[in-house]
């Protein structure tokens, strides 16, 4: 029975090996879902190439379709583009660890920069100090103010009178003298790159030699954040990205296409303006969000780990039609025990002489008894999944029954038999609504 239904469900589903065609057609959907979830074009490009290549060919998973083996390529290659989980942060031979926030006014810096004090603390059980070092945007150093005392972090200022450079140098020596682990330091953004900023950012960082510098971007802008990242990168040189509001509609593609571009590892994902709003970064996840087929990949997943076997239970009940069992078997054989041979009550079902594998059951009063032995001799277990009697099984059900091992094959036979056409008769009913009938 097992074998069969293994058959069967290879033939729903993979179907060899996947081809061209295949492919071709879910590369144009892919492609498609990329270039909405706004990945960069080029990278696009390269990307597709690159899992044509991969995917033609390759065997489909029994439990996949072709269709769905290439998605799950894509969706490999997608998470692999974006890298590893790697939300780890550096760590300085002498504390403390400097951070350093970078980016486009708006993009969340100073909001990132509480969210990591605040998960430092708490997943880490670090000691962080906040440094207000950006001077320019009305209300910066208050917002950052406000941020550190809902979470009850220290924050270090000094006015908007004082440069940058010097209140990250201050910050630092604070936080040396406080014995602060970690200081991150909230700089500046403007509204487009420019020089003046690049340089003020330079210079911080010449002098407070951060360990991290975080680039923190907008998942919204999309494309634009790619030369975003690939300006800031190229100008100071950052360490990883913290890509924010992703908890919009936004799909996300700004993820692979700086992933791709500059080559950094995303390491957090903001996913709201409350302070336990970061999260580490899962590639994976990214992955389902870009391609957009959610359902889809998680049914995929499913199929990797144990679908196969979850299937096959599932037709197998179905075969079952409203899960009839040996010992199911052995009371209606009780019960037609008075009215007759059961071969003769089976030829009565309304269609049932049309049946495929009717003259296999052939059922006499004397073999009834014997039917019964057999099935007695059985443990529950073999009575619910007669698929699980083997060999040493049958020998031991022939002996505790008195019977042969011929009887009790014959008898498994006739079961499979039986409820092959329970199956055909329950289909046919509910296609013809015919009355009577069934057991
Ligand atoms: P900065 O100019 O780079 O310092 O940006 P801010 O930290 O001031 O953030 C700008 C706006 O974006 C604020 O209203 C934040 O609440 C909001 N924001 C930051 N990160 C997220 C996020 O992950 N999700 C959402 N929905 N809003 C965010
Ligand atoms: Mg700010």
């Amino acid at each position: 029975l097992a074998d069969r239904l293994k058959g069967s469900i290879q033939k729903i589903r993979g179907k060899g090996k996947v081809n061209e065609a295949d492919v071709k057609e879910m590369m144009r959907e892919v492609r498609l879902a990329l270039l909405e979830a706004d990945v960069n074009f080029k990278v696009v490009k390269t990307f597709v190439k690159r899992v044509s290549e991969r995917a033609v060919g390759q065997e489909v998973m029994q439990s996949l379709t072709p269709g769905q083996q290439v998605i799950k390529v894509v969706k490999e290659e997608l998470t692999e583009l974006m890298g590893g989980e790697q939300s780890q942060i550096a760590v300085a031979k002498k504390p403390p660890t400097v951070i350093m926030m970078v980016g486009l006014q708006g993009a969340g810096k100073t909001t990132t920069a509480g969210k990591l004090a605040s998960l430092l603390r708490k997943k880490h059980n670090r000691k962080p100090l906040l440094v207000a070092a950006d001077i320019y945007r009305p209300a910066a150093i208050k917002q950052l103010e406000t941020i550190g005392m809902q979470l009850n972090l220290p924050v270090f200022s000094m006015g908007d009178q004082v440069s940058p450079v010097e209140i990250a140098k201050e910050g630092i020596a604070k936080a040396k003298e406080e014995h602060h682990d970690y200081v991150l330091i909230d700089t500046a953004g403007r509204l487009h790159v420019d020089e003046a900023l690049m340089d003020e950012l330079k210079q911080i960082k010449e002098l407070s030699s951060p360990d991290e510098i975080f680039l923190v971007v907008d998942a919204m802008t999309g494309q634009d954040a790619v030369n975003v990242a690939q300006n800031f990168d190229e100008a100071i040189g950052v360490t990883g990205v913290v890509l924010t509001k992703l908890d919009g509609d936004t799909r996300g593609g700004a993820a692979l296409s700086i992933r791709a571009v500059t080559e950094k590892p995303i390491k957090f994902v903001g996913m709201g303006e409350k302070m336990d709003a970061l999260e580490a970064f899962h590639p994976e996840r990214m992955a389902s969000r870009i391609l957009g087929m959610g359902d889809m990949l998680s049914l995929i997943e499913k199929a990797q780990t144990n679908v196969d076997e979850e299937k096959a239970k599932e037709m197998e009940k179905k075969l079952r039609t409203a899960s009839f069992t040996l010992d199911d078997f052995l009371e209606q054989l009780g019960q037609v025990k008075q009215m007759g041979p059961l071969d003769e009550l089976i030829k009565m079902i309304p269609g049932a002489n049309k049946m495929k594998g009717i003259d296999n059951i052939k059922v006499d009063d004397k073999q009834l008894e014997h039917v019964e032995a057999i099935i007695k001799s059985m443990t529950m277990k073999e009575k619910e999944q007669p698929e699980i009697i083997n060999a040493s099984r049958r020998k031991r059900i022939a002996r505790g029954s008195g019977r042969t091992i011929q009887e009790v094959n014959r008898l498994l036979k006739q079961f499979e038999e039986m409820k092959k056409m329970m199956k055909q008769m329950t289909n046919s009913q509910q296609k013809g609504k015919n009355r009577g009938g069934g057991f």
